[in-house]
This record gives C-alpha cells, structure tokens and sequence, in this order.
C-alpha cells in the first residue's frame, strides 16, 4: 500500500500534520523493549500457526491499544534501535480501538503513517464524527445497522471534502459488518444469516459510496475462546465463516472478497486455523488494561495545571 507519500510536509502549518510525533510523547526503552518483544512472540506464534495450516498469507495483525497510553503505540510504530536490536519484525502499523473520544485524541497525537481501526461497540450519535475526524482511520469493525452505516458514509464523505487526512479519498473507508455468531445478549452484532445481514451489507455496497465492505467480525464466546486451541474448532469462528460463504452467494459475489476479522488473545490461533484474515490482539502485547476511568492517553501530562 502507497499512502505514506507524505509529501504535503511543505504545507504543514501545525504539528499535528506532519508525521513526527510531538516531542511530548517520550518512549521509555525498556518499555519499548518488552513490548517488542512480546509482540516479537505474536508474530513468531502466528507463522508458527500459519506453517502448520499451509498457509501462505498470515493473517493482518492489528494490535488493540484501547486504555493504553499513546507512548506504548509510538513504542511499536517507530521504536527506539535500542528495542529491535534482536528481533526482526517490522514496524506495526494497524491498532486498534474502542472508544471514539480515545481514539480522537491519540490519532491527533500520534504520526499520520498509523492505520487506525475502531473495533468497540459503535453508538449512531458518534458515527459521523468518527469517520470525519479520526485521521487515518481505515476501518470501522463494528458495523451493525443501516442507520450506522448511513451516518459513517455522510462522515466520510464530509472529511473527504474538507479535511487534511493524508489518505486517499477515493478510497472508501473499510467496514466490517459485525455478526453475533454467539447469539449472546450482551454481543452486539445482527443475527448470522438473517435477512438482516444481508440487506446490510447489499446497503453498504449499493448505496454508501463513501464505504467498502471489507468483511465479516465477530467477538464470540468467552468461554469458547478460552477453550480454543489450533486444534480445536470453535464455534464461533466454524459460524463466521459460514456467514461469510452465504453471504457471498446471497450477494452473487467471491467469498475471496470479503475478509475475516477473528481471533483475539486467547483464541488467535485457533481463529488462523479456521481462515481468519485478521487478528486483533490486546493484553498478549500491551498487558493488562486499566479500568476505563483510570485510563490516560498521555502518561505523564502535568494535569490541573493552574
Ligand atoms: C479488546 C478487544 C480485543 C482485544 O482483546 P484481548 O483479549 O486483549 O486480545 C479484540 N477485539 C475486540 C472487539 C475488543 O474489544
């Protein structure tokens, strides 16, 4: 993918256009090192998993940074030479988020060159501002209504007339079109193989110019995912891929063209076995999250200050 032609530095006016990050954000090295290293095993136990499939394209890895601070993501985007000296890996470049107001910010702090995606549960009255004024946002995963997906299109469509996001405007911003494959009352997501589903995905490639269906996602099961092995069949992964073969067919198109989003920390191997084109993983990288009200997006910022 080409879209790190940063070649409006010239333009730039403030800090947040241009892609280096403000001086503000410090990357601690040992912190940098052990994030490395523990996304270092992600990616050794995905080829691992991919080996042992006969697979030749790994899945894309997005890592999930909701609750932790922008330094950690700088950390894994453009680490110190001091934390790669023994790994091989290349720079991460998909994170993943929750909260739109998070997101916000850290997209605002962080270089342009990061491809954000947002993963949480999606509220209507904040669709419009997520696809206007996230820069670089490259997919939205939890797709859920048509009312949703309507307002992502008019947000997208507004940022593609005035904004400075560095991304290319015609290209439509990626969606993905969450299933609740558990069928739990907690999960959001429409129902696998309903009218619903359909009608959904035919809205967002018929009528929402400013959108690309990219796939299906699903969430499923805790206990599911703790029980999941590469070995073992989960449930909701086995349904995920189903949804996706009749969709294709509802909609007469390649089931090659829609991607799979599935697999998290417990279960991302076991999600690479069953086909997933996309893991998102979390606390296996960052660690344990904080509660959300203990959450801060800049670590050391002097707060209160008077
Ligand atoms: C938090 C979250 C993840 C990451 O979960 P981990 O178990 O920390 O890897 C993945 N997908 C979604 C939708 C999430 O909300």
């Amino acid at each position: 993918m080409s879209s790190d032609n940063g070649d409006d530095s010239e333009h730039a006016n403030n800090d947040t256009s241009s892609d280096m990050p403000p001086t503000s954000l410090k990357v601690d090295p040992a912190r940098a090192s052990t994030l490395i290293q523990n996304i270092a095993q992600i990616h050794s136990r995905i080829s691992q998993t991919c080996k042992t499939q006969s697979r030749t394209q790994p899945p894309r890895l997005v890592a999930v940074s909701k609750l932790k601070p922008a330094t950690d993501i700088l950390a894994l985007h453009q680490p110190p030479s001091s934390a790669t000296e023994n790994t091989s890996i290349p720079a991460q470049t998909h994170f993943g988020e929750n909260y739109v107001q998070e997101l916000l910010q850290k997209s605002q702090l962080l270089p342009k060159s990061i491809k954000w995606h947002f993963i949480g549960g999606l509220q209507s009255n904040k669709c419009q501002q997520l696809a206007r004024d996230v820069s670089n946002l490259w997919a939205v995963e939890s797709v859920d209504s048509d009312k949703k997906a309507k307002l992502l299109d008019k947000g997208r469509g507004q940022r593609n007339e005035n904004s400075e996001d560095t991304t290319d405007k015609t290209e439509g911003l990626r969606v993905f079109v969450q299933v609740n494959t558990s069928g739990e009352e907690s999960k959001s997501g429409v129902e696998p193989k309903s009218a619903e589903l359909k009608s959904l995905c035919k809205l967002i490639r018929d009528d929402c110019q400013n959108l690309k269906l990219q796939g299906l996602m699903t969430i499923g099961a805790i206990a599911r995912s703790k029980a999941t092995t590469a070995e073992t069949e989960n449930e909701d992964f086995v349904s995920l891929r189903d949804n996706r073969d009749w969709l294709a067919q509802e909609l007469g198109i390649d089931g090659a063209e829609l991607e799979l989003s599935m697999g998290m920390s417990e279960d991302f191997e076991g999600a690479i076995a069953q086909g997933s084109d996309e893991v998102r993983v979390g606390s296996t990288i960052f660690g344990e999250r904080p509660p959300k009200s203990e959450a801060k997006v800049l670590e050391n910022a002097e707060e209160g200050k008077t």
